[in-house]
């Protein structure tokens, strides 16, 4: 069967006025990318701010039209597809519920409205699934009748979650689900959100800068740098022996997590890279404590075994 998601030379390019007299530059936020994810697993994507993967995430939406290639959702091109079409494919779960939760409705009218929006659906019906949708989630009837304000943080993220499950789809975006949640409520939720895939046989694309909150819930990890995957593989071979520096330096900044920041250390004594100033050469040899001479001027290609992928000279 076709994959749940794939990605095809995907390319996502902004051009940015940086003064108010300086000409706009191009920033290449998602560069060349490819993979696919086979229905029912979790991929990973895991990469300091600014490395493309809320992009990514975006784009794998459709709420970003690409600068070149191509996104397949259940093995239909996402381009040209009608909105209602893929919102019953693919449906997001973003960072900040109490951002994307409108404070003025009750909870069971914002989980129904992705049903609402597809028209034509009865009352009836409508109740039916949202009270489906609350139960999975482990809300009761009663926090339905609520406005968001009266829940916590932990809550208001199952309701975005319910939101995404109204229509069923197969695949959901998280972008940092569990980012504005304190550590307790993380884990619940991303214990829910294993529990969801298991029972509906979802597939998950999950976007995050932490690893340990990767290393819980994907199959697959893509490690992104600078609009890059410069290294994917099964997640458990990943975390025990990471191929690519970079990857190397993330997994070392956990032994030293500051909690709180949305930024790993990283362990290279350095500030964030700049996307709007890719390096020549590889992108990481700035930062690269292994870096050789001809890293400063030569991209290395992807190279791809049965392990997965990295982008290094020296892998
Ligand atoms: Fe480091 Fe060179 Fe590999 Fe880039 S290609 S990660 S600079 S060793
Ligand atoms: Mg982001």
């Amino acid at each position: 069967s076709a994959p749940a998601i794939e990605v095809r030379g995907l390319r996502r390019v902004f051009r940015v006025r940086q003064g108010l007299f300086a000409s706009p530059r191009e920033v290449v936020a998602v560069d060349d990318v490819s993979f696919s994810v086979p229905a029912g697993s979790v991929l990973g994507v895991v990469g300091e701010s600014g490395c493309g993967k809320s992009t990514l995430a975006r784009l794998i939406l459709g709420l970003l039209e690409p600068s070149a290639g191509d996104v397949l959702v259940d093995g239909q091109r996402l381009g040209g597809m009608d909105r209602r079409a893929r919102a019953r494919l693919i449906q997001p779960v973003f960072q900040d519920p109490f951002a994307s939760l409108n404070p003025k409705r009750r909870i069971r009218d914002i989980v129904a409205m992705p049903l609402i929006a597809q028209g034509d659906v009865a009352r009836a019906d409508i109740d039916r699934r949202v009270g489906e949708a609350l139960d999975r989630v482990g809300l009761s009837r009663e926090q339905g009748t609520r406005f968001p304000a009266q829940l916590s943080g932990g809550q208001r993220q199952r309701v975005a979650i319910a939101r995404a499950l109204v229509l069923r789809p197969r695949i959901v975006v998280c972008d940092e689900p569990t980012s504005a949640l304190d550590v307790s409520v993380q884990a619940q939720i991303l214990n829910l959100l294993a529990e969801l895939r298991r029972d509906l046989g979802l597939t998950y694309l999950f976007i995050s800068h932490n690893l340990a909150v990767v290393e819980h819930i994907a199959s697959e990890v893509a490690v992104m740098y600078l609009g890059r995957i410069v290294e994917r593989s099964e997640s458990e071979r990943l975390f025990a022996a990471p191929r690519h520096p970079y990857t190397r330096a993330l997994l070392a900044s956990v032994l030293t997590p500051e909690p709180g920041l949305g930024v790993p250390d990283v362990g290279l004594g350095d500030t964030m890279p700049d996307p709007a100033n890719i390096p020549p050469g590889c992108r990481f040899h700035p930062r690269c404590p292994v870096a050789i001479a001809k890293c400063s001027t030569e991209a290395p290609r992807p190279t791809a075994d049965a392990a997965g992928l990295v982008e290094c000279h020296l892998a």
